[in-house]
This record gives structure tokens, sequence and C-alpha cells, in this order.
């Protein structure tokens, strides 16, 4: 990761759900965790864990 989150609210990134594989726009948050946008932080399969999707 190169890019810093410089702004609240806007996706830098994405993340999958490490249960059920939905990827969400995210950000990276300072202590280096995922956070889905436009969720409450947990995906709606009630997981909270999220790691980078695999690069193309
Ligand atoms: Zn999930």
């Amino acid at each position: 990761m190169e890019r810093k989150p410089e702004a609240g609210g806007i996706p830098q990134t994405f993340a999958r759900c490490t249960e059920c594989g939905t990827i969400y726009p995210a950000q990276l948050t300072d202590d280096d965790n995922l956070r889905p946008v436009g969720t409450d932080g947990s995906c709606s399969c009630g997981n909270d864990e999220f790691e980078p999707p695999a690069l193309q």
C-alpha cells in the first residue's frame, strides 16, 4: 500500500470478507486495518475481518 487515506468516507481500496468473500470498497485505517465503506464496519454475513482482495 503506497497510498494513504486523505479524506474520510472516500474508498481508497477494497476489502474482501474473510468469511464469505464479499468485496467492499474500503478505507485503510491508521492501524492498517481495512474498514468497508457504507457498512457499520462488518460484513452483511456478520464477520468483521477483511483482507485485501487478490491483486490482478
Ligand atoms: Zn462476509
